[in-house]
């Protein structure tokens, strides 16, 4: 099974991925993790990188692509994949197809998360991570059970991304707007595009989200 997440930033798209990993046995490839992960070991990626993702813009295509693709070569990607945040330009969506062709695969489901814009900035602001196993978590809408303590693994250490204060939300949305909105008229061309109520509460979209799946 081989998916992409669409949808603006908020929309969801890490947090169902966490489920389709295990329901599918496939791998989720978050692209801003990878980026977030080459910031933190200062390469000449991360360096480049930093700016760009703190005040909310795009990094370049040609970084994008050539990241991606090396993840795609790697052996667990092999049994199928969910991509979250990547593409993000035509020109990524593009490059894409082609890698894919290269390798024999095809895309099963494009699933657009369809969200209002005014409710994003409340999702993004509020969220935070388990630093120590990943779990993600929402102040007002995913609370940890007990205070301070990570439901899955007892840590009692988070983190929240430099990116999610409310000041570079907007800069990312538009980014959205103007850069990735314009790839979804490519899937559709295509009939793999699939949308799901993104509004909704998190277990419904997944129901969604698997009634789509069972389809293709
Ligand atoms: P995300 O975790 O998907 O919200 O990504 C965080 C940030 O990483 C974005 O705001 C961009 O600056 C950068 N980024 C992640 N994926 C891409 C991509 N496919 N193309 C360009 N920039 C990206």
């Amino acid at each position: 099974m081989n998916i992409i997440l669409l949808g603006p930033p908020g929309a969801g798209k890490g947090t169902q991925a966490k489920w389709l990993e295990e329901k599918y046995s496939i791998v989720q490839i978050s692209t801003g993790d990878m980026l977030r992960a080459e910031v933190a070991a200062g390469t000449p990626v991360g360096l480049e990188a930093k700016a760009i993702m703190a005040a909310g813009g795009l990094v370049s295509d040609d970084i994008l692509i050539r990241m991606l693709s090396s993840r795609l070569g790697k052996a667990d990607a092999a049994k199928g994949f969910i991509l979250d945040g990547f593409p993000r330009t035509v020109p990524q969506a593009e490059a894409l197809d082609r890698m894919l062709a290269e390798k024999g695969l095809k895309l099963d489901a494009v699933i657009e998360l369809k969200v209002d814009d005014a409710a994003l900035t409340d999702r993004i602001a509020g969220r935070f991570t388990c630093a120590k196993c990943g779990m993600g978590y929402h102040d007002t809408f995913k609370p940890t059970k007990k205070d301070g303590v990570c439901d899955a693994c007892g840590s009692a250490e988070f983190v929240r991304r430099a990116d999610d204060r409310r000041e570079t939300v907007a800069a990312r949305l538009e980014a959205y707007h103007a850069q990735t909105a314009p790839i979804i008229p490519h899937y559709a061309k295509t009939g793999v595009l699939r949308e799901v109520d993104g509004m909704a509460e998190i277990d419904e979209v997944a129901r969604q989200i698997e009634a789509v799946l069972a389809k293709v």
